[in-house]
């Protein structure tokens, strides 16, 4: 397989940044650390990893409505019960962040 660039661009950057921030409020409010637990982390980095292999790099829509299923399925659900958990969460700590994100959907 040819190797590619890594997505780096600021869409992808901002969608990093969204996920960073979601899964870090489900950590300190479902599992009480100030920090990421392993298993918290662990998930992080695998979204990040995801991210930045994205085949649609800077065109890329809101992962829920993409048609690509990159996630391994374990990793699939825990992701979604970050989303599901922290999105109301994210309209109170960043509301110009979600809005912007859900309004490209
Ligand atoms: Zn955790």
């Amino acid at each position: 397989m040819p190797k590619r660039e890594l997505n780096n661009g600021p869409v992808i950057q901002k969608e990093k940044e969204t996920v960073s921030q979601m899964i870090a409020i489900y950590c300190r409010k479902k599992h009480h650390r100030k920090e990421l637990c392993e298993e918290c982390l662990d998930l992080k980095n695998y979204a990040l990893k995801r991210l930045s292999l994205c085949r649609f790099g800077e065109e890329k829509s809101a992962c829920s409505n993409c048609k690509v299923h990159c996630y391994r399925k374990d990793y699939r659900e825990k992701i979604r019960k970050v989303m599901r958990f922290s999105g109301p969460w994210m309209l109170l700590y960043h509301p110009v962040f979600s809005v912007k994100h859900l309004l490209k959907k």
